[in-house]
């Protein structure tokens, strides 16, 4: 099946440009090269080249395995050696740090172009990527995703947001998650619509994209949100917008509101993990709420299940665990037949292990992952996100992490990592004690420098308090 559209506008990343003509052209010389391989992993730097070797593996329907360009060698040996990817595709003079043992290097950027070549007949259901996991809660697991996934996926969410090829793409996210490469790289290609990947994303770059390629929508995760909204001149250089997109992780209500003030757009909020790509989002022409983010997209199912396995009322405010099925649905982790045997209910239930709550009108708030968002403490039941929202709203905070901590009485007690400036624990508590129930208020402030993020800006809870 046909998983890329034939036409649209140029892909530009990090300042070169290459129009979809020359881009096909590209990719068609590495799809000749890696025909009938049976993995190829991608050096994944934010560059041409790395659209341009996704591209080939998608025509010549090699699963393509992105490799953060920045990993580690355990990292990427791990990544390597459990994908089996037979090569490496990097542009030349990048991709070195395989070292010996590692797969042949097929340097990008040294292929003649081909002329434009239509993808190979592959089946909906052949693996089109294999994806890691950001690694938040653990080692990344290798996640294969199938042409038809994608295609379901990207379509659904470009009836959702609107998408048409008249808008143009602007984000600069890594390119080897979901987020940044099958939203950001295949939605556009999919869609028809121009890229403008900023290289980073830096809330100038966002404003200069704003202005150089009248950008239309633009994607971030919610750190690049919190430092568009720490930037006031970049964030006003986006009233010119269509539609702002925050996803990956939870956005802070405090950004969401400054954002929406300084830019004129609220926010579309969107839910989705490697698993079951996008999931849940806010549609262009429905309500967008702080803390929520919106319906699930067309032809994907939820359901929320509580404690003692039955579902929870859609009052709003009643936690359940998040269970998915649809078509964009993946269907098994690789490798690791325990893992995918534990997350998959009856019926073909996918356990996101993730809390939400869903309203009647099937709008859905994420609480935050049962394994580290949601405290347990003296009966309550306490979501991470509400506390920090809290924390958030004072001024002088700039980052905040709640997780629970092992208390004798309580069995978990809140406890708050907090970046701040001129600001005491004492006031934070005392600040909070204002916004929050007497069960939900922080016990333990820890001021600290920074709080640990990984690459794609989501905080590693399991991290905090290391040092
Ligand atoms: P790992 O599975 O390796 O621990 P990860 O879960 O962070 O890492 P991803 O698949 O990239 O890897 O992220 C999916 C997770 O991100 C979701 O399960 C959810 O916890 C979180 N998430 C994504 N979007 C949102 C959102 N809009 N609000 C809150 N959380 C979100
Ligand atoms: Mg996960």
């Amino acid at each position: 099946m046909d998983l890329l559209g034939g036409t649209g506008g140029p892909v530009r990343v990090a300042g070169r440009e290459l129009g979809r003509g020359e881009l096909f052209g590209r990719a068609s010389a590495v799809a000749a090269e890696i025909r009938g391989a049976g993995a190829a992993a991608v050096h994944a730097t934010a560059s041409l080249e790395t659209v341009v070797a996704v591209v080939g593996g998608l025509l010549a329907g090699v699963p393509v395995v992105p490799l953060p360009p920045d990993s580690g060698p355990d990292e990427r040996a791990h990544i390597l050696a459990d994908s089996g990817a037979g090569l490496l595709l990097a542009a030349r003079g990048t991709g070195t740090g395989a070292g010996t043992g590692g797969p042949p290097l097929v340097p990008v950027d040294d292929l003649p172009p081909a002329g434009p070549h239509a993808e190979e007949a592959v089946p909906g259901d052949a693996t089109a990527l294999i994806l890691y996991t950001s690694g938040t809660t653990g080692p990344p697991k290798g996640v294969p995703i199938s042409r038809r996934a994608i295609a379901a996926g990207l379509d659904a969410l470009a009836e959702a947001w609107a998408w048409t090829p008249g808008d143009v793409l602007v984000h600069g996210l890594p390119l080897f998650h979901v987020h940044g490469l099958v939203l950001g790289v295949l939605g556009p290609l999919r869609v028809g619509s121009p890229l403008v990947h900023t290289g980073r994303p830096k809330p100038e770059a966002y404003a200069a994209a704003a202005h150089d390629h009248a950008g239309t929508l633009f994607f971030g995760v919610p750190t690049v949100w919190s430092r568009t909204v720490a930037d006031p001149s970049s964030a006003e250089a986006l009233r010119g917008a269509r539609l702002l997109v925050s996803g990956s992780a939870p956005l802070p209500v405090p950004v969401f509101e400054r954002l929406a003030e300084l830019t004129g757009h609220r926010p579309v909020e969107r839910y989705g993990m490697t698993e079951t790509l996008i999931t849940i989002s806010a549609r262009a022409d429905g309500d967008r709420r702080p803390g929520w983010v919106g319906t699930p997209l067309r032809d994907v199912e939820t359901r929320l299940v509580g404690d003692d396995g039955g579902t929870v009322p859609p009052d709003g405010e009643t936690p359940g665990e998040l269970h998915v099925r649809g078509p964009q649905l993946f269907k098994g982790y690789l490798g690791r037949p325990g893992d995918t045997a534990r997350s998959f209910a009856p019926g073909g239930w996918f356990r996101t292990g993730d809390i939400a709550c869903a309203d009647a009108d099937g709008r859905h708030r994420i609480v935050g992952r049962a394994s580290t968002d949601l405290i347990k403490s003296g009966g309550y039941r306490i979501g991470a996100g509400e506390v920090e929202n809290a924390l958030l709203a004072h001024p002088g905070v700039r980052e905040a992490a709640v997780v629970g901590t092992p208390h004798a009485d309580l069995g978990e007690q809140v406890t708050a990592y907090v970046v701040a400036d001129g600001v005491g624990e004492r006031q934070l508590i005392d600040f909070v004690a204002g916004r929050l129930s007497v069960h939900k208020r922080p016990r333990v402030v820890h001021l600290v420098g920074s709080l640990p993020r990984n690459a794609m800006g989501k905080v590693v809870k399991t991290r905090l308090g290391e040092d």
